[in-house]
């Protein structure tokens, strides 16, 4: 039974009794972390305001017999206020937040994943293109989260990639090249060699840069759709900021004035 002291992005945070919270944190050190904020919906709580979601604050925690760890002392960081000005940045803020909760395990750290999640939030801060970050970011948080084939060899010849279009089979984790592309394959399981490489230069750059040109167009459509079939093969259910995200897109797509449904 101890204090302890993190630096956290607040993932998830839902009332709780009268004038509690409960939350969902992700801290540098402690990896993801159950814990209660006592008194924080008081507005004369010290709390109140440090602790919102997609935020990042340094916090104080009490550790007891309880799996639910006491916030003690927040101290808000960064509120990112951007990210909410747009329904693109954050949706994609929210699917990154979702990815960190559903798969990664708590209480373990992992430094790596925490530098991805804090620079991509700030990225999408800086208004830089939703889609382009939240890729780049998602695909390294599968990844680091250990849910990600070799996205550089032929499950055919062995060989290094080469030649497009690429087959995904999402089930097996199994990648073809141009040449060894199964007749069972379907369109949407493939992907061109541009996407590939763009997703084989994301998993491999630095985790915290995201000043790459953007993807756009097919590139685009491409690496989202698997993006989000592998995440719901990982997580078994669609996830909310999905579905939200998904909204978002279809309203894009709709004409103005047009059928919306
Ligand atoms: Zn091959």
């Amino acid at each position: 039974m101890a204090l302890y002291q993190d630096q956290v992005v607040t993932l998830k945070a839902r009332p709780y009794r009268d004038h509690d919270a409960l939350l969902t944190l992700f801290g540098r050190r402690h990896g993801k972390i159950a814990a209660v904020a006592r008194g924080v919906r008081r507005s004369k709580s010290k709390l109140a305001g440090q602790l919102h979601p997609l935020t990042f604050s340094a916090v104080t925690l009490y550790h007891g017999r309880s799996s639910l760890d006491t916030v003690t002392e927040a101290d808000l960081q960064k509120g990112f206020p951007r990210i909410a000005e747009d329904l693109a940045r954050l949706g994609w803020a929210m699917v990154l937040a979702d990815v960190v909760d559903q798969l990664l395990p708590e209480r373990e750290a992992s430094a790596e994943s925490f530098v991805v999640l804090l620079s991509a939030l700030d990225a999408l801060n800086q208004r830089r293109h939703a889609a382009s970050v939240g890729l780049r970011a998602g695909f390294r948080l599968l990844a680091l989260a250990g849910f990600s084939p070799d996205w550089s060899v032929c499950s055919g010849c062995s060989r290094a990639i080469n030649s497009g279009p690429i087959t995904v089979d999402v089930a097996t984790g199994e990648l073809y090249c141009g040449v060894c592309r199964p007749e069972s394959g379907r369109p949407q399981d493939r992907i061109s060699l541009g996407s590939l490489r763009s997703l084989q230069y994301w998993l491999n750059d630095y985790p915290n840069k995201f000043d790459q040109a953007d993807v756009k167009g097919q590139m685009e459509e491409e690496l989202k759709r698997l993006f989000f079939r592998y995440l719901l093969h990982e997580t078994a259910k669609p996830l909310k900021s999905y579905e939200f995200l998904s909204n978002i897109d279809r309203l894009a797509e709709a004409p103005e004035g047009g059928d919306r449904t």
